[in-house]
């Protein structure tokens, strides 16, 4: 019997998803968080009403690829939660393919066993709100263990790997100021992205009346944050 991976979404090709690569993407269902901005509301809230995509399917479709595809993404909602993510990692990787795992960071143990096995070679981490137990639970719709996100980008930011910290700019929810108390709590030297909140496809739908951050708006944030803009 073959074991169902979670595979709920598959793209061939995308150049958005690993920085500087073409990657193929892989979506797995289900998510312990409810950030409110989040715009995969159907992979975290009903994984189940979402068909699954056969693994022996997908490396079918990625066979022709090799050569073409630098590797695979593998996103969520948030994969560490599949029990199956270790076996699913190893059997891209003996396909021939490298993998970026993207997380938020919330099950550190399950990252660490990755890295010791050579599973993941990238590593991008949503960081959602400065590391603060009352800020990080507003944003992440859940109550939060900032302890766990904080093992996890020492993690991340010690591993060796190329990796990327970001976060989702939520005017009203994230100002320029906590952008600047959240990127002071990432290394230094760890690069970091500002992704603009987008309200055309999101989890709390009081959040979809909400204009998406001016650009004025999203380059104070990202000044603030210390993202160099051009
Ligand atoms: S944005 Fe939040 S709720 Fe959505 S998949 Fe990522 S961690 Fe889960």
């Amino acid at each position: 019997m073959s074991t169902d991976f979670g595979i709920k979404g598959f793209l061939e090709t995308s150049f958005l998803d690993w920085p500087g690569r073409l990657a193929a993407v892989l979506f797995l269902g289900g998510c312990n968080f409810r950030c409110p901005f989040c715009h995969n509301a159907e992979l975290v809230l009903a994984p189940h009403l979402v068909p699954s995509i056969a693994l022996g399917d997908v490396l079918e479709r990625l066979r022709p690829l090799r050569g073409w595809v630098d590797g695979v993404v593998v996103s969520g909602g948030e994969p560490t939660l599949s029990p199956h993510l270790p076996e699913l990692l190893g059997r891209l990787r003996s396909a021939g393919f490298e993998i970026k795992l993207d997380t938020n960071g919330s099950r550190p143990e399950v990252l660490a066993k990755l890295f010791a096995r050579g599973l993941v070679q990238a590593v991008e981490m949503d960081v959602k709100a400065p590391l603060e137990p009352g800020a990080y639970t507003r944003l992440a719709g859940v109550p939060a263990r900032v302890e766990l996100i904080r093992a996890s980008l020492d993690l991340v930011s010690l591993s060796g790997l190329p990796h990327r910290f970001r976060t989702t700019y939520v005017p009203g929810l994230l100002d320029a100021e906590s952008m600047g108390r959240l990127r002071r709590s990432l290394p230094a030297q760890s690069p970091f992205a500002v992704q603009a909140f987008d309200p055309r496809r999101v989890l709390d739908p009081a959040l979809s009346t909400r204009a998406a951050p001016s650009p004025a708006d999203l380059r104070a944030a990202e000044t603030a944050a210390g993202v160099f803009v051009a």
